[in-house]
């Protein structure tokens, strides 16, 4: 291996280098091409080198790059923030920059218990969420995470937030199914409140389709009904962490809208800037502001590179070319069309156990025994063997394993919303290519 001086995730491997983007496929220093199949992680979502974006960053650039927040406004982060509350349902109305999802969703933490604050209820202080969710890993946002892996090696410094089921239908934690269920899953957020006590709540915080943990894990209808009914009888605010459903990626703007729920707050990051710069958000509500306004008239968050009109001006032209070219709604159609033919997949392959997601966020879950939904053993390394077979073969995918107690094995097939059904069939046939190989590896092993 040669000598290098990057922390990369696996320290040991030799990963190869990204020279060029093109819709949705990456080029490495071999001119080998990927198609991108996940969109980076779930973010590139209007595929790459997109000739309008790199003309609205170096507009900018020609302008100012950098001014500090709390010396400037800037045009660009206000056009943002305007485009954000035309985007947003209800009265989602403001906008707080920041730089990473985990910045936007530790940032609505922090928003919540100031709102409650300015209200004298100093108390409410705690942010509930559910096992498996991932909301970042910075502490505030590791301490809402579920996610047992990511937790490990910090539980002595987190909160003990997650304290709900998620609502995963397919292996239901209450053993029990859908409809006849009368969604458990979500009535155990009441219990929760009821021991921990509303008076020591801020929020409850939930990824709409659970993704890098759980592989577009969806719940049932009537379940964020359920969600919202409960915080608001309870007087806890609802966060909805949209970092990876957001901005059109499951066929919605946003992906509450399937249920029709507004959130208090909402923290967007990924799809905002498509990965052309880091920017990510966290909206929030007239109503959460109010008393903010009227009280400290500041919010006690902020980064250095917060609102800064570089990235503004090019999460703004993301927005533009997603309106000017209608992909959420093509991210609906096409998502459509792949979800079908990933349940061809389920049909010829054992290995295949569920196939979930809305839109272009979808999951594959696999299992050693699809009638008994048995997991593999943790050592088979069932979701790094499709990753790695698939990127091998020229598709990326992205391992969302690590489910509800750690185990399982998923992967999320998210690609561009730019996506054509030529495109979805060579990347479903690579797929297809994929899961053979390594079931036929799997059975040369013993599995049946
Ligand atoms: N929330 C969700 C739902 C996410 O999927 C992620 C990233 N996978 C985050 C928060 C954290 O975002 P970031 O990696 O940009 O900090």
């Amino acid at each position: 291996m040669n000598r290098t001086y990057l922390i990369k995730p696996v320290l040991d491997y030799d990963y190869p280098t990204a020279v060029y983007g093109e819709g949705i496929y990456l080029y490495d220093h071999t001119g080998k091409q990927y198609i991108d199949g996940s969109s980076g992680a779930v973010t590139a979502s209007i595929g790459h080198r997109v000739k309008e974006v790199v003309e609205a960053m170096i507009a900018q650039a020609n302008q100012v790059s950098f001014t500090y927040r709390s010396q400037f406004t800037n045009e660009p982060a206000e056009k943002l923030a305007k485009k954000l509350s035309e985007w947003a349902p209800g009265d989602l109305n403001w906008s707080f920059f920041v730089n990473s999802g985990s910045e936007a969703t530790e940032t609505a933490m922090k928003i919540a218990i100031q709102y409650w604050q300015e209200r004298g209820y100093g108390r409410k202080n705690k942010v509930l969420s559910r096992w498996m969710s991932y909301h970042g890993i910075t502490l505030g946002a590791l301490s809402m995470s579920g996610h047992v892996l990511r937790r490990k090696r910090f539980i002595p410094l987190l909160e003990d937030f997650p304290s709900a089921s998620p609502p995963y239908c397919y292996r239901c934690p209450f053993n029990s199914t859908y409809p006849g269920c009368n969604l458990m899953c979500a009535k155990e957020l009441e219990t929760a409140i009821k021991r921990i006590g509303a008076e020591n709540i801020a929020a409850f915080i939930a990824e709409p389709i659970i993704g890098a943990s759980g592989g577009a894990v969806t719940p049932p209808d009537g379940y964020y009904q359920e969600i919202k009914a409960i915080c608001e009888r309870n007087e806890i605010l609802f966060i909805a962490d949209e970092v990876m459903t957001g901005i059109g990626r499951t066929g919605k703007r946003f992906a509450v809208e399937h249920w029709g729920v507004v959130p208090d707050l909402i923290a967007l990051g990924k799809g905002m800037s498509a990965g052309y710069t880091p920017i990510a958000a966290t909206l929030v509500s007239d109503r959460v502001m109010e008393p903010i306004l009227r009280g400290s008239k500041a919010i006690m968050a902020g980064h250095t590179y917060s609102a800064n009109p570089q990235s503004a001006a090019v999460s703004l032209a993301v927005l533009e070319y997603i309106e000017k070219h209608r992909l959420v709604e093509a991210a609906a159609e096409q998502g459509q069309y792949l979800m079908e033919k990933l349940q061809q997949l389920a049909n010829m392959f054992e290995m295949v156990g569920d196939v979930r997601g809305k839109g272009l966020l979808l999951g594959m879950e696999f299992v050693a025994d699809r009638l008994l939904k048995t997991p593999f053993h943790p050592e088979t390394d069932v979701t790094n063997r499709i990753v790695a077979r698939a990127f091998e073969k020229g598709l990326l995918v992205y391992p969302a394993a690590g489910g509800i107690d750690g185990a399982g094995d998923a992967v999320l097939i998210a690609p561009p919303l730019v996506i054509q059904k030529a495109e979805i069939d060579r990347l479903v046939s690579i797929l297809e290519d994929t899961i053979r190989e390594v079931e036929s590896e799997l059975r040369s092993e013993g599995w049946t």
